[in-house]
Parts: C-alpha cells; structure tokens; sequence
C-alpha cells in the first residue's frame, strides 16, 4: 500500500444551470472557455452527481453534509444549529440551538423594532457578554453576537427538545410565550421563557442601553428566539477518516456545517469578499496553504450561486471565467501527492432563481488517475468520463480511497 495522499475538495456554490437564452441555449459553464479546469478533467476522472438524489433540490447546508460523507436526510435537524455554529457558537449532541434578534419592546413587551435599531458590534458584544453564564434549573444558556442585531442562543442541558414555539412574534406585536408542541418539550419551553424574561431585565439595566436611551437610539432590550434546532447526533468528520480537517469559507451557513462536522474553520483572506468582486486566487492559496497542517480540506466559492440568485447568466460566466484562474493556480501550485475534487453543491439555474434538483459536474484528480473519454467541465461533456452518475454522499469514500486512506472490506 503506497503512501496517504491528502484531499481538496472544492466547491463552486450553485455551478451548476440549464439553458440561458444569452447563451443561445447553452449554459454558462458550456459558454465560458475553463483551459484550467478543463486540463484536470482531461487528466483526471469525469462524472455527474446527484448531490442528495436524482430531482431533490438541495440548500446549501444539507448538500455539504452530503459532500461530506453524511446522509443529510438522518442528521440534519434545520438551520439553527448551523447559524449557531456559523458564527462560532458550536453546540454538541443534545444542545437546542436558536436564531436571536435583539430587538426593542415597549413597557407592555410590545415589539416596536425588530433589529433594535440595526444594533451592532461592539454594543452587542456588551449586551451578550452581560448575558453569558445564564442558568435555570441546570439548563445553561450560551449566547453569541452575529452579524449587526443578529444572534445565537444554545440551551444545554439533560432531557431539552427542540419542539418548542418561538417567542420572536415576527412583527410588531407583543412578544409570545414558548409553548411545548408536545408534552416532552415542556422544561424547555420554560427554560427558554425564563431565559427571555431574565434577560430582559439585564438588557434593560445595561449600560449600553442607558446610553442608547440618551441618544435617542432604540434600546435592544430583549433578545427573541426562533426556529429552535437541536444539535445533529453526528459522528465528528475527524474521527469518521482519521484526518486533521479544515474547511475554508466565508458564508456562516458553510462555516456553520464545516463546525458542526467538526472540522476547524479557516477564515478566508479580506479579499474573498463572498461576492463578484472576490479574490478567488487569494482563497485558493489560502487552500493550499492549510494543507500544509490538514489532510483534507474543503473550501466554497460562493459567487456563482449568488448569480444563480440574481439570475445573471452573463455575471456567472464572468465569475466561472475569474474562477478557472483560480484552477490555474491550483494546477501551477499544488503538491504532487494531492487528490483533488471539484463540483458544485447544487445547481442554481438563472432562469429558476433558486437552487434546482439537476446533477452537477464532478471531476477528481490525482497523480495517476486513468483519464477517460471526457475532455471539458460542463454540465453535459462530463457524462462521457468514467465516474458515470454518482450520488453526494460517495464523492468522499471515492476521494479518501485515491488517497490511500480507506480501510479494506473484507480479506
Ligand atoms: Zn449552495
Ligand atoms: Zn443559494
């Protein structure tokens, strides 16, 4: 048995299309020229891939579970727990996860706004830091900031269930009473209501919100909960394979999935701003670079499905074109001994505006792979190469078997 090789997965977000008018009907990875991606296709392995299953379109979260190995449809357990971990909050098995909103209510706890006047750091920093070490009845609440008023609550503790209501009304309208949905949740819903009465009295003493009162600002006096989740029963990815991981993203929800997995988070450079405008390059190298202590890492390429999104067929070729750059500088750059994977994580068709159930391009690459019958990266002239139609889930036994590092089955 040769030596382990280590693993790059990349992810291009939402690749994948159909037919754009702009492109006389073809799409816009059939209509931009990739000489780099398409140098790994004619010297690697081809193929299509359901990422969940044929037709099933997948978000971005239960699809790189997927491509991490994971039957999505038995650990996922909704977003929350992935936002939570998004932003660092990462729970573990047994812990309910919620989406917060600091938010402002009047004195008959009334929503009069929602976001608290668009609070941000470092006012929140203070609010949850005033929040942290919270308990009811040997439930400990864990709070952590977001992004402007946005944040995480985890509930920890024995016997929680995440079938809870929400306490966040949704609009302007006095705040809600968590209610059990079934007689089990009950200690949860009353934890979590104790949590929201106890912290409003904090936040309404905070220093942060006296000054705020001053200045005329609205006050983030309460912190709402929502879309409680409970943390997936997930086997860490490390152990699963027996490899230090990473994952290098910028997108909470990918973050959030990579913590989750229990790979480490790599934050890409400031010049992988997530958009059009993104260094793909700089987020390569960087890539490349965490090999240097990972055996495998996974890094996503948002920009392309935020086109998908916009539908701007012509914005995503030019991306798909910025994008093959980065491929050169993957080809020019890498270790000899490296199995490389590139796809996407579902389709995100212009013409639909939303994540589509198609199959999506694969090629993997490594030193010494065979080369099929397929010669460029699109949609289509992949069916020709050998890895036939996959599904998501097999793309990572297939990568760590190139790498040498799959156990046999059997004598
Ligand atoms: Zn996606
Ligand atoms: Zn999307």
């Amino acid at each position: 048995m040769s030596g382990k090789k280590k693993v790059l997965v990349a992810i291009m977000d939402g690749l994948g299309d159909r037919g754009c008018p702009e492109f006389g009907g073809r799409t816009p990875l059939q209509a931009t020229p990739t000489p780099n991606m398409d140098w790994f296709v004619a010297n690697g392995s081809a193929g299509l891939m359901d990422v969940i299953a044929p037709g099933v379109r997948p978000g971005s979260d239960t699809a790189h579970l997927s491509l991490l190995g994971y039957d999505s449809h038995r650990v996922y357990t909704g977003r929350g727990p992935f936002e939570a971990a998004g932003i660092g909050l990462v729970g573990r098995r047994g812990d309910v996860a919620f989406r917060c909103n600091f938010a402002t209510v009047d004195g008959n706890m009334s929503v009069t706004d929602r976001r608290a006047g668009r609070i941000k750091e470092p006012d929140t920093t203070e609010l949850v830091k005033a929040l942290s070490g919270l308990s009811f009845d040997g439930i400990e609440a864990l709070v952590r900031e977001g992004t402007e008023h946005r944040a995480a609550l985890i509930l920890r503790g024995k016997g929680l269930d995440p079938n809870v209501t929400d306490v966040d009304p949704h609009e302007l309208a006095p705040i809600l009473e968590s209610k059990p949905k079934a007689p089990p949740a009950a200690a949860t819903a009353d934890a979590l209501n104790r949590f929201v009465a106890r912290s409003h009295e904090i936040l309404s003493k905070h220093p942060v919100n006296v000054r705020r009162r001053k200045e005329g600002l609205p006050e983030a006096n309460i912190l709402l909960p929502r879309g409680a989740g409970s943390f997936p029963d997930i086997d860490p990815f490390p152990e699963v394979w027996g490899v230090r991981a990473a994952g290098v993203a910028g997108v909470g929800m990918i973050k959030g999935v990579c913590g989750v997995c229990g790979l480490d988070v790599v934050e890409p450079p400031a010049v992988c701003t997530g958009g059009m405008d993104s260094d793909f390059g700089a987020k390569m190298a960087k890539a490349l670079d965490a090999l240097g202590g990972y055996d495998f890492v996974l890094v996503n390429f948002k920009a392309p499905d935020v086109c998908g999104h916009d539908g701007d067929a012509k914005a995503k070729a030019a991306v798909i074109a910025k994008l093959d750059k980065a491929f050169g500088y993957l080809r020019e750059n890498m270790p000899k001994d490296l199995v490389v994977a590139f796809t996407a994580d579902h389709s995100t068709p212009c013409g639909l505006l939303d994540h589509g159930g198609d199959p999506v391009p694969l090629c993997i690459y490594s030193d010494g792979v065979a080369p099929d019958e397929a010669t460029t990266f699109d949609e289509v002239s992949v069916a020709r190469g050998r890895i036939g139609r996959i599904r998501g889930m097999d793309l990572l036994p297939i990568c760590m078997d190139l790498a040498n590092r799959s156990e046999k089955f059997g004598a």
